[in-house]
């Protein structure tokens, strides 16, 4: 009989467990700017859905705009360069604006502390972050995380808007790599993942 190949992704996070978070997020953050008017700013393009989900479960006048900071380029690890996509800064008007950023995972905190420092530049009146879970991962930045949905180990993750060479952002749930596993095996267990979601 052939060897069955060990799986490579687990589950770390239901879509449903998800919910249930940001939904809460949503109410407290609404409880925190009593004045209203909010700007979330969501990095794209892993932030994408939470930005969704969390704007749509804040009971509050919105604004949303988005920026694009790379710093992974489809590896596994970051490159520890952060850029923000040409042009995506140019028509965003944050002066005396409150500003929460959006994104999907706290790392290494390179990418907030960049654009946290692009905001307080844009005379922002004040700027928080939201991220949809935050890694168990050494810092190379410090920036507070004031809302999140989870705390997760320190492995990669994909779904939920997160990536693997621009594949798995659809997934509903966030499954994490086993980083011992062969990454042809980890690639094709991804595409059945996609596939037929469980
Ligand atoms: P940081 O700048 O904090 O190191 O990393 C933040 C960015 O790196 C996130 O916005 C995300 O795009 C990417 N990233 C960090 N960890 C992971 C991960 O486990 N999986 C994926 N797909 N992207 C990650
Ligand atoms: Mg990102």
């Amino acid at each position: 009989m052939p060897f069955a190949p060990a799986r490579a992704w687990s589950r770390l996070l239901s879509a449903s467990e998800i919910a249930t978070a940001t939904a809460a997020l949503g109410a407290r953050i609404a409880a925190d700017y009593p004045s209203g008017e909010l700007t979330l700013l969501g990095l794209l393009r892993g932030g994408l859905f939470f930005l969704a989900d969390l704007a749509r479960a804040i009971p509050a006048p919105l604004r949303i705009e988005t920026l694009q900071p790379q710093s992974y380029f489809g590896a596994l690890v970051s490159s520890g360069q952060v850029t923000l996509a040409p042009g995506s800064p140019r028509d965003l008007d944050l002066a005396g604006r409150d500003v929460i950023l959006v994104d999907d995972i706290f790392d290494s905190g390179r990418t907030l502390r960049r654009v946290s420092d692009f905001c307080a530049a844009a005379r922002a009146r004040s700027v928080a972050a939201a991220c949809l879970v935050v890694k168990d991962a050494p810092r190379a930045a410090e920036v507070e995380v004031r809302y999140r949905v989870a705390d997760i180990p320190d492995r990669f993750v994909v779904g939920c808007g997160l990536d693997w060479d621009g594949l798995g952002r659809n997934l509903p749930d966030l499954w994490a790599l086993d980083p011992s596993a062969p990454q042809d095996a980890a690639r094709k267990q991804l595409l059945a993942l996609l596939a037929h979601p469980a």
